[in-house]
């Protein structure tokens, strides 16, 4: 196997990809209304990775200049033994950083164990403070179990912790200012997503969509005066934010009214196998197809590169030509 210069990844529009978002499983015990129906066919378990090919596609995308993997799911925790993927993968060389993004339903049980797997840092989703509208939201009355989730992974030492709300204008507004209270309550960070058409019912529309100047506009009336932080990290989604009366940080993924593709480097990969070069792909690479037919290691990393050498320019939601991926959110990953 040719050993690859640590720029490796690069596509034609010289962004660097270093980070990997791989989903484990479709299945999940939530049913967001922004992301699936009530009623869905998740894969046949034969049909998902295990954790062996997992960790076979992230050790062949390390040599490639992947050094960050962040699990995802559907439900990342509804894989069983999923701690045991994360100590496979904490000793992949070259690999620098394990996240892991869930909906903290089942972090009570694991939390523990993940930390100790190796886990470095943990997502946990949360969209509001209020258990009716959480009810709404998920059509699941689970709110109590999220925030022992939280609980529990701060009490195992995750730290930062960050929460992610996605925001809905006539929806969520008035929990933008509530979990940030909660959060700087808790020494949490709160991650406000503006809305993103890809969920199943095609329901979204810009008009629905809280743009960070405006939750920005909300925290500053309803918390603190905020500034951009000093140490914004140029390609990471989030926009940082910290409160001018040091009590904490904030984050906006402004996917809509801010996009930051030309600074993306990101890769994905579904739980079936599928190679996705952005989020709101059209096409995808089947991995897996590779995997099961005695493909080389050399060919998966082969299919990689073409991958990342194909990626388009980036999302085009503000444009008449976008379209929105056949895929649901549940079976991408975020
Ligand atoms: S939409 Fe695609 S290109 Fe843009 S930031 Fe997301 S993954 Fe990257």
């Amino acid at each position: 196997m040719p050993t690859e210069t640590r720029a490796g990844l690069v596509d034609s529009f010289g962004r660097r990809h270093n980070n990997l978002r791989v989903s484990v499983t479709d299945r999940c015990n939530l049913r967001c209304v922004y992301c699936m129906p009530e009623n869905v066919a998740f894969l046949p378990r034969a049909e998902v990775l295990t954790f062996e090919e997992i960790e076979r596609v992230v050790r062949v995308a390390t040599t490639l200049g992947i050094d960050k993997v962040r699990l995802t799911g559907g439900e990342p925790l509804l894989r069983r033994d999923l701690p045991r993927l994360v100590e496979l993968l904490a000793v992949v060389p070259g690999l620098s950083d394990i996240g892991l993004t869930t909906n903290g339903i089942l972090l009570a049980r694991e939390a523990r164990r993940l930390r100790d797997a190796g886990l470095a840092r943990i997502n946990i989703s949360l969209d509001t403070m209020d258990r009716g509208k959480f009810q709404q939201i998920t059509r699941r009355d689970d709110f109590d179990r999220v925030i022992e989730g939280i609980l529990a992974a701060k009490e195992a030492g995750f730290h930062p912790i960050k929460i992610n709300a996605v925001a809905i204008r006539g929806f969520t507004e008035d929990d933008v200012v509530l979990l940030a209270r909660f959060a700087l309550e808790h020494g949490l960070e709160m991650r406000f997503i503006e809305y993103m058409p890809l969920d199943a019912g095609r329901l979204w529309e810009r008009e629905k969509v809280l743009f960070a100047a405006e939750m920005i506009e909300l925290l500053e009336t309803g918390i603190a005066p905020l500034k951009p932080t000093a140490d914004q990290d140029p390609r990471a989604p989030a926009l940082d934010y910290e409160y001018t009366d040091g009590s904490g940080r904030v984050g906006f993924i402004a996917s809509v009214s801010r996009p930051f593709c030309m600074s993306c480097n990101r890769i994905r990969i579904t739980a079936e196998g599928k190679l996705r070069n952005c989020l709101f792909s059209l096409e995808e690479t089947d991995l897996r197809a590779l995997l099961r037919t005695g493909g080389s290691d050399d060919q998966i990393a082969q299919a990689v590169r073409d991958s990342v050498a194909a990626k388009w320019e980036g999302h085009e939601i503000n444009t008449a030509r976008f379209i929105q991926p056949e895929r649901m959110m549940h079976s991408i990953g975020g």
